[in-house]
């Protein structure tokens, strides 16, 4: 299902990228780092748009804590924008979506 594109080998090709070109539903692997420690865990999904994680139910961190461990709803973290941070690619590693303090890319030649 996913959209019919080469892989990224650059940053360079990686920054060119236009997410408005991403189809709903295409598989991508969303990223959540866990800010007090760094930790970063992974979860495959499909890509729904930006709006969602900009400013939809998955902003919050309530929300993000389920995805980061997995664990019932008991167990979420406290609503708020500053617990967690996502950042979203597609199969290529096309970034499709990146809350402003993500890591920046790093991957390509040097
Ligand atoms: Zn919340």
């Amino acid at each position: 299902m996913g959209a019919d594109r080469e892989p990224v080998t650059t940053a360079e090709e990686a920054l060119a990228f236009d997410p408005d070109e991403v189809v709903a539903g295409e598989p991508c692997t969303v990223f959540i780092r866990r800010n007090e420690d760094g930790e970063v865990h992974t979860m495959s999904d499909e890509f729904y748009g930006d709006y969602i994680w900009a400013d939809g139910n998955f902003s919050c961190d309530c929300n993000r804590s389920l995805f980061f461990d997995n664990i019932p709803w008991a167990g979420a973290h406290a609503c708020g924008d500053t617990a967690f941070t996502v950042w979203i690619e597609d199969e290529n590693g096309n970034r499709l979506y990146a809350d402003d303090d993500a890591p920046k890319i790093e991957r390509g030649e040097s």
